[in-house]
């Protein structure tokens, strides 16, 4: 029998204790950072104690890249990346097009483009758990942004077509298990139950060597399924290209904002002002430049559906580099969207936000999270690089988000809950203020306590069309 191999940790990286006591460490300076950042302090103790909290950051970020090793992690991260990969294209490309068991996806759901390609991966991961090649339902030649299809600026996500693989054959509603060779999948939104290999569940083959080697190892995973989807055609490829050789990338580090505003402000999230992005990006830049012990011209690049907001902040943030398409914002207003100049918009925004140094957006928005998952499997450790002004990460229609105490807590006020070591608590949300939102599942209890007293607790899955 042939020998499997084993995807071992490097040497010059440290043990799993050591990498994720490293990155937890960083993890609770940061938690610190917003409890102080919120506070109303008198003025220069606040800022003496922040400036000495950014020292930290820099000192946290310098040891995580210390030596190489993050290049090692890089190296290390792309060998899952490509396992997943090749996996995901073995099922997606069988011998037999009709023999092959398929899961039929529609791309037809009523959203935007980020809410529309996180059901295509929802699809696609779910026919993965089920080890199902998936097929778009008429080979997405129908599409809500553009008449073109999915493949005017996508590649095919599988060598068979609609009619090979389908044809005539009734579809049955998705189950699993499922004798039928072909099923069909609804929305998330219809399930009843949740099914095991949801996200933010992570393949137990490699959650271990994940764990020390990414600071979120649910959108890396997801991410990975993205990037499958998300491979561009030629045309498109060559305007991505281009899009990005317009932003000084080789001159030193760029963050990118996600701005969301219009249909989206007052409906599913609240109004953040320019202001609130800059301070994030202004934070994040004076770390970078303790960590590199010099200093660096300020860019960004921004993506919005507001094409205000490009010349806003070149008027009111004249020391910054700022780059961004006004015309590219107008076409991802609701009235402009749904046309292919839209979907080639908000493609090259997403791209674009995938390859910045720091990202900070809004997490509600389904564009700004596409951002952040697309840059997961492809470069730097980028699960704790990012700034949300609202939501924590998560996969619409996930299972429970859970983490777990590692210390005891004692509500200090009606607001809070108590919390003992090993109490596991359902995740709602962060504050961003050093405290987050939960139930705990042994006293039922909702309420905050200090983000730094729990850890992720990632679900496990056991997918078998993961290839040796
Ligand atoms: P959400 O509503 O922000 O959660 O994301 P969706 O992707 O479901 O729908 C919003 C749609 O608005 C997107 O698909 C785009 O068409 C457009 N849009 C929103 N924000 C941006 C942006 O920053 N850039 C571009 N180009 N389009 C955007």
């Amino acid at each position: 029998k042939e020998e499997k191999e084993v995807i071992q940790k490097p040497s010059i990286l440290g043990s799993l204790e050591q990498e994720l006591h490293k990155r937890m460490l960083d993890d609770r300076i940061r938690e610190m950072f917003y409890l102080v950042h919120s506070k109303a302090i008198e003025n220069s103790t606040k800022t003496l104690i922040e400036n000495q909290m950014i020292s930290l950051m820099g000192l946290s970020a310098k040891l995580e890249k210390l030596e190489g090793s993050e290049d090692e992690r890089i190296k290390e991260r792309s060998k899952i990346t490509e396992r997943i990969m090749k996996s995901i294209e073995k099922l997606q490309n069988p011998e037999s097009c009709k023999n092959a068991n398929t899961l039929v996806c529609n791309l037809d759901k009523e959203c935007g483009f980020g809410c529309q390609l996180h059901h295509v991966t929802y699809c696609a991961i779910t026919a993965f758990a089920t080890k199902r090649m998936m097929i778009l339902k008429r080979d997405g030649s129908s599409w809500k942004y553009s008449s073109r299809g999915w493949t005017s600026v996508f590649e095919p996500i599988s060598k068979c077509t609609f009619d090979e693989a389908v044809g005539n054959t009734e579809s049955k509603p998705f189950a699993d298990p499922s004798p039928a060779r072909v099923v069909s999948l609804g929305i998330v939104d219809s399930l009843l139950t949740k099914p095991a290999f949801l996200p933010q569940a992570v393949p137990e083959q490699f959650l271990e060597t994940l764990h020390s080697l990414h600071s979120h190892p649910p959108a890396f995973f997801v991410g990975t399924f993205i990037s499958y989807l998300m491979r561009f055609n030629a045309e498109t490829k060559e305007k991505l290209e281009a899009a990005l050789k317009a932003i000084p990338f080789d001159q030193g580090p760029v963050v990118g904002l996600q701005i969301r505003r219009t249909d989206k402000v007052g409906t599913e999230a609240a109004f953040h002002a320019l202001k609130e992005y800059m301070e994030w990006t202004e934070i994040w830049f004076k770390v970078e430049e303790k960590r590199l012990g010099k200093a660096l011209e300020r860019k960004v690049f921004i993506a919005s559906d507001d094409p205000t907001v490009v010349p806003e902040a070149q008027k009111d943030y004249p020391n910054y580099k700022v780059y961004g398409s006004t015309e590219i914002a107008k076409t991802a207003q609701l009235n402009n969207r749904y046309t292919d100049a839209s979907l080639m918009g908000v493609i090259t925004d997403i791209y674009i936000l995938s390859k910045v140094d720091y990202l900070v957006c809004t997490f509600s928005s389904q564009v700004c999270r596409m951002g952040y998952e697309l840059r997961q499997p492809s470069g730097s450790d980028d699960g704790s690089k990012f700034h949300s002004l609202d939501d924590i990460y998560y996969f619409g229609g996930q299972q429970a988000h859970e983490v777990v105490a590692i210390e005891d807590h004692v509500a200090q006020n009606n607001q809070e809950i108590d919390l003992k070591v090993g109490d596991k608590v359902g995740i709602a949300g962060n504050h961003w203020n050093g405290y987050s939102k939960g139930t705990n599942r042994r006293t039922y209890k909702e309420g905050v306590f200090p983000s730094y007293k729990v850890v992720n607790d990632w679900r496990r899955f056991n997918f078998e069309a993961l290839l040796d």
